[in-house]
């Protein structure tokens, strides 16, 4: 096995985090190497509705998504497992746009940034020892580097190797994404309830929208496959039906994940700087996974900069890990809870029903709800 040169800091996985880390981290002069199991462009299962809080600090990376072609939505609606809408007002707001656009352009930032980007390469093994560590990927390479930032999304063989308690559990939810073309409003994002989860849709670039679902399959379900748990759950909501039976479908087949996890994680495993969802996953209906994503490498980016990589001694170590995990608790570990909590409310039909139209009835509750969830807009 060939042992190829040494880094300042080895980002696992090139999604959405480890991106605006290795943007951030190599424009301090940073020698950055991420490693992507995956190629650019590709598709995503994800809702691609992305909160207007992460905007300023885009642009000021070098990234307008409107001139990627991202729609803007400002308002939100909601239907009842039993078809009902009711509407509310986004104040923060939020943008469209697909990951095969937005983490493609983020990869070119990163590039242009300095640091290097191997695609293809899926990392194995790490290895944290005599204070550095050791990273070696399906390519049978091997790197090493004082520091490794764990970006590599919500559940990999990397966390079997880490012993992390989520991953034990086979949680049951299944995440679904087609891009379709329909006649839906530009400016709205729809949330459309059904018993064990939520189906939203949204605009992104090219006159194309983005629908995904998050279901939950019982351990006990009738209904295994994607087409029966769409013909005998999801069309029980007529909202949802109705897109299905209107719409041409883009892919060949849907982009599909399953057995993720939104419980609490910890920032920090055996030293590795975990980051965005390898950090905390929070519930989509939140709509801004994504943000936090990149908020929480910026937080820590700023934080190795400050801290200094070379001559990292265990003591220096020691407190930039206390650190992060302070930081990371203080910012997201709320939001989290609110995410799940609200979850909560939507996967029962029943309770769903009384809850959508409760919250409606009292708007205080429905905005406070909403902002809870979210942070405020994340500068330079
Ligand atoms: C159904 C669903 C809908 C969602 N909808 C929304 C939404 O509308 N808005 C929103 O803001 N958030 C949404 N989210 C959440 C959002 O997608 C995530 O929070 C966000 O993608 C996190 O970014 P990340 O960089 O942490 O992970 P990712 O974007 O998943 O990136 C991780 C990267 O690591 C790579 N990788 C994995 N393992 C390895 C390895 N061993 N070696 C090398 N590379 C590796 C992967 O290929 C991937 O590119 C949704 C989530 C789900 C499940």
């Amino acid at each position: 096995m060939a042992l190829r040169s040494d880094r300042d800091v080895i980002i696992i996985g090139g999604g959405l985090a480890g991106l605006t880390a290795g943007i951030m981290l190599s424009r301090a002069g940073l020698d950055i190497l991420i490693l992507e199991k995956g190629t650019y462009p590709s598709h995503k299962v994800c809702g691609e509705y992305i909160s207007n809080e992460v905007l300023p600090f885009l642009k000021s990376l070098g990234l307008d998504p409107f001139r990627l072609g991202a729609s803007r939505i400002s308002r939100l609606r909601v239907s009842t497992p039993s078809g009902k809408s009711i509407y509310a007002p986004l104040d923060l707001g939020a943008f469209g746009l697909s990951r095969y656009v937005l983490d493609q352009a983020m990869c070119d930032l990163a590039m242009n940034s300095g640091a290097e980007v191997l695609t293809r390469r899926k990392v194995t093994e790490v290895i944290f020892e005599q204070n550095g560590f050791s990273v070696k990927t399906n390519t049978e390479e091997a790197f090493t580097a004082p520091l490794v930032i764990g970006s590599y999304g919500k559940r990999d063989t990397l966390d079997k190797q880490l012993e992390r308690d989520f991953i034990q559990e086979r949680t049951g939810y299944l995440g679904v994404k087609y891009h379709i073309r329909t006649d839906y409003p530009v400016d709205e994002i729809g949330l459309d309830n059904f018993e064990g989860g939520y189906c939203g849709i949204s605009r992104i670039e090219d006159e194309k929208y983005n629908l995904c679902y998050l279901y939950r399959r019982p351990r006990s379900a009738v209904h295994k496959t994607i087409p029966d748990i769409q013909e005998h759950i999801m069309f029980q909501n007529p909202v949802i039906r109705n897109i299905f039976s209107h719409s041409d479908f883009l892919f060949a087949k849907p982009e599909v994940i399953q057995d993720f996890s939104f419980e609490a994680k910890s920032a920090v495993e055996d030293h590795i700087l975990m980051c965005g969802d390898a950090a905390g996953l929070i519930t989509p209906l939140c709509g801004n996974g994504m943000s936090m994503a990149i908020h929480g490498a910026k937080i820590l980016s700023e934080l190795l900069i400050a801290a200094g990589v070379t001559e990292l001694t265990p003591e220096k170590r020691r407190k930039l890990e206390s650190e992060y995990t302070r930081q990371w608790q203080k910012h997201f570990r709320q939001r989290l809870f609110w995410g799940r909590t609200i979850q909560g409310l939507f996967g029962n039909e029943t309770v769903s029903e009384i809850a959508i139209r409760a919250l409606h009835a009292i708007p205080a509750v429905e905005r406070a709800l909403i902002a809870a969830t979210h942070g405020s807009p994340i500068g330079a």
